[in-house]
């Protein structure tokens, strides 16, 4: 199983570019690789919340997936056997789209160790969490202060929790 001995490597390699250069060494069996990760700024929220962001989103995908469970907890990188990498994106949009915390999470899908595009699905780029330009645009523009970006990530935030009203309990286990 070579999951786990990439994790703690993906685990500060957030740019995409390195991401599928390292994936691509690991995952030499060709098999879709999934990747899920914040979709904000570091210090925006806090840790133990993103790690339940991030649980919570690979647990939602893998009920789908029909996956196996990881044991510690906080995977976010997986091989996937017997679905395509095209079906795992689909699947992987309409939670971004959909979901009420899905602003707040990236996930991605490679295969041959390059990532599928939404484009290449017909989709629009996804927009920034502050305005309606597309997220990169904004992003290397560097177009939104800081404080802007951190209200805008609570924002989002308290929304899905208003959202997901009695079903969102925060409990401390759940955030361990
Ligand atoms: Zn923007």
């Amino acid at each position: 199983m070579r999951t786990p001995s990439i994790t703690a490597a993906v685990s500060w390699l957030h740019e995409h570019d390195e991401l599928a250069r390292l994936i691509n060494t690991v995952s030499t069996d060709n098999l879709p690789v999934l990747v899920i990760t914040r979709r904000m700024p570091h210090d925006t929220l806090p840790d133990r919340v993103v790690q339940w962001l991030l649980r919570r989103a690979r647990q939602k995908i893998a009920n789908i997936l029909d996956l196996s469970p990881v044991n510690t907890g906080n995977e976010y990188v997986q091989l996937v056997e017997g679905t395509s990498a095209p079906t795992i994106k689909s699947i992987a949009m309409t939670f971004e789209e959909n979901d009420p915390f899905g602003m707040l999470i990236d996930i991605d899908v490679f295969q041959y160790g390059v990532p599928l595009t939404r484009s290449g699905r017909g989709a629009p780029a996804r927009h920034c969490l502050v305005c309606d330009k597309p997220a990169k645009y904004c992003i290397s523009a560097n177009s939104h202060p800081r404080s802007i970006l951190f209200w805008s990530v609570w924002r989002y935030f308290f929304t899905a929790v208003i959202k997901c009203g009695r079903n969102f309990i925060i409990s401390r286990n759940s955030l361990k």
